[in-house]
């Protein structure tokens, strides 16, 4: 009878114990550039592994086009124009900002520290530089460990770094100067590009294993493969995909190493891992850039490339080997592992992320009103169901105005990916319901100022 009860009660504690929760953010990887997405020549096996244990979404969205803006709306569930975290010219912070994001934002971090998880942000951070102000520090935005970079790889030009462009295609070393941060100590500079996936790596293992007592939110947004591109030793000049590929199947082991240590540790079953992308593929970077596959276009663009990414989740037992067709985004993440986590999301702002849960144990769907494409603080476009609407285009990259469209442009991305075919002509009922989607939309967005202003370099 007692050895019941107590299996009883082992039994319950186990099934109200609050899972771990690991987000790893590779920075512009493509919706194309992984084996289980259809690349045909990069090997991804532990990616490709983590997709058939796992649940596989085929339309999962990054909520901003470059990443600066994606990471806040990740780390925040709402749009960033909601926290400033946008600009339409500025577009990203620079090494040289002042501006970060802003203190009254609740991330997900904090939630989750408030209900006694360990937290770490290992990688990049691109959310304000805490040179310019400590504030910044995400140890001052729920993260109780940091190590890693305080923004993109690519900000910190040495005297004698020729043009930008050629000095991203040679991928010198000696053309870089980028600051290696452990909280506000600096580490290293200029930091050793190519040791950074396995230190981060290395940082990562450890905070897991650190300590079992409690549970744990692991935020783990890489370098790579961010263009300067270094891999290390051991992967360099391995993949027929090039230096690119090189990098890729760096990240993918580094997947396959956390993941084993979740196994090892007998955390596996108590520990649900995210992988995605920050944006699309850097296009306009050659064959540094990644791919985006069958989509349209890249990074710095609203059309699908540039912010539909890869989207994998992996829980065994509890999610099911699959493909899930519906759509999802990295803001949904915010309000799906607040509630995992045992936190609600703030009541006293507009959040935009939902609930996937039904999605992810395979209960039910989630009806999601419409999709925003924001490029810095415009919405350019916006998805309801199958249909997408442009109502302002523009090349990712380069001097070309936005081009405003007096009737919008209309695709029907589940049958045409690669928006190829407007049916506009064809559906200007569908227009009109876009239309007053994003017209409710727009009547919660107040104005506040871009945080990204006062940064000198445009781009
Ligand atoms: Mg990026």
């Amino acid at each position: 009878m007692l050895r019941a009860l107590l299996l009883l009660i082992a039994l319950s504690t186990s099934l109200l114990a609050v899972p771990n929760i690991v987000i790893i953010y590779a920075d512009d990887l493509g919706y194309g550039d992984l084996g289980c997405y259809g690349h045909p020549t990069i090997r991804t096996p532990n990616l490709d592994r983590m997709a058939a244990e796992g649940m596989r979404f085929t339309q999962f969205y990054s909520a901003a086009e470059v990443c600066t803006p994606s990471r806040a709306a990740l780390l925040t569930g709402r749009y960033p124009v909601r926290s400033g975290m946008c600009h339409d010219q500025i577009r990203v912070l620079r090494n040289n900002s002042v501006g970060g994001l802003p203190q009254d934002e609740v991330t997900l971090a904090e939630l989750l520290k408030a209900q006694g998880y360990r937290t770490a942000c290992i990688g990049k951070w691109h959310l304000g530089v805490w040179a310019n102000d400590p504030r910044h520090q995400p140890v001052n935005h729920g993260f109780d460990f940091q190590f890693g970079l305080p923004h993109s790889n690519d900000m910190n030009p040495n005297p004698g770094n020729p043009k930008r462009a050629n000095a991203l295609a040679d991928q010198k070393a000696e053309y870089w100067n980028s600051p290696l941060y452990r909280g506000m100590e600096l580490v290293e500079r200029p930091a050793d590009q190519t040791t950074l996936t396995r230190r981060y790596t290395e940082e990562a293992v450890k905070f897991i294993t650190l300590d079992k007592s409690k549970p744990f939110f692991l935020y783990f947004p890489h370098t790579f493969p961010h263009t300067p591109l270094f891999a290390s030793k051991n992967f360099k000049g391995r993949s027929p995909r090039g230096l690119y590929g090189d990098v890729v199947e760096e990240l993918d082991w580094s997947v396959g190493r956390v993941i084993e240590t979740l196994r090892e540790n007998g955390l596996a079953e108590n520990t649900v891992v995210v992988f995605s992308s920050d944006n699309g593929p850097w296009l306009t970077m050659g064959e540094t850039g990644g791919s985006a596959g069958l989509l349209r276009e890249g990074k710095g663009s609203t059309w699908e490339g540039g912010m539909r990414v890869p989207g994998i989740v992996w829980w065994p037992g509890r999610i099911k080997p699959s493909v899930c067709r519906d759509v999802a985004c990295t803001m949904d993440l915010f309000v799906t592992f607040a509630k995992l986590g045992g936190a609600a999301a703030p009541q006293d702002r507009d959040i935009d992320g939902m609930d996937i849960s039904p999605l992810l144990f395979g209960s039910g769907r989630v009806e999601r009103s419409v999709f925003c494409y924001y490029r810095g603080q415009r919405l350019y476009a916006a998805r309801v169901g199958p249909w997408k609407a442009h109502f302002i285009t523009q090349p990712s990259y380069g001097p070309e105005k936005p081009a405003v469209h007096a009737v919008p442009m209309l695709y029907n991305i589940e049958e045409d990916p690669s928006e190829s075919r407007d049916v506009a002509g064809q559906h200007p009922d569908i227009i009109s319901r876009i239309q007053s989607a994003v017209e409710k939309h727009r009547a919660t967005v107040k104005e506040v100022p871009s945080q990204l202003v006062g940064t000198d370099e445009v781009r």
